[in-house]
């Protein structure tokens, strides 16, 4: 078994989903520590030490949301949100708000772990070592330096607007991005809410970078919400 140093707080109301949770993280190696409540969430994170922390939104006393507001006022702590609304304004709503992912009841072990890891490895790069200047994702490679994106090793040409999208998508490898927060980044403030720019420059980046671009490898959409860079 492997053995983790990071510790992760698991935020839940029903205990046989906390227990579930345990369970998993137990399997591979993670310390925990559980909470019920929201307020049992801040205590805990004010006195032991947290690296991620898995949160429900359906709480007894506050709102997940404002767990997460609390939370983004003084730590940049990666956030999971589990929710059992399967509605897609909810999970967007909680991205925007500062959680780093999502996942919907039921989800599967190995869906819990994958997004804890990716989480874990951006943690280690903002915590000091400097992001890799090349990133890569199957046949697709991106030069952060040069601000070349390569297909196959063949320097690829995009556009200074596709380029933006793509090198947020890279540094957010495995992430998903809110269609509003990938807008911000990439149009910058002010640039209002208009999603149809967006759609039209993914377009354009997919016919590029996509072998089949109506079945996205790379860049996959996930549904109501954003999009996400695939993390292989
Ligand atoms: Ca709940």
């Amino acid at each position: 078994m492997t053995k983790h140093e990071e510790t992760i707080l698991i935020v839940e109301d029903d205990a046989q989903i906390r227990n579930y949770i345990a369970y998993i993280l137990k399997q591979e190696g993670f310390p925990y520590l559980t909470a019920g409540t929201a307020q049992g969430a801040m205590s805990t994170l004010v006195s032991q030490r947290v690296d991620v922390m898995i949160l429900d939104l359906g709480l007894p006393d506050f709102d997940g949301m404002e767990v997460i507001a609390k939370v983004r006022e003084w730590s940049e702590l990666p956030i999971i949100v589990v929710s059992a609304r399967d509605q897609d304004r909810e999970k967007a709503a909680a991205l925007d708000a500062g959680a780093d992912d999502y996942l919907s009841k039921p989800f599967s072990a190995t869906e819990l772990l994958a997004r804890i890891r990716v989480l874990i490895r951006h943690l280690y790069k903002s915590r000091g070592n400097p992001v890799q200047p090349i990133l890569s994702v199957g046949d697709l490679s991106i030069d952060l330096g040069k601000r070349q994106v390569y297909l196959k090793a063949e320097p690829l040409h995009v556009t200074p607007m596709e380029y933006n999208l793509l090198s947020l998508l890279f540094k957010n490898m495995g992430k998903v991005l809110t269609t509003q927060y990938i807008i911000k980044e990439v149009y910058g403030v002010g640039y209002g809410t208009d999603t149809q720019a967006l759609r039209a420059l993914m377009a354009g980046l997919r016919r590029k970078i996509e072998p089949v671009p109506a079945k996205p490898r790379y860049i996959l959409t996930e549904i109501g919400v954003g999009y996400r860079l695939v993390d292989e």
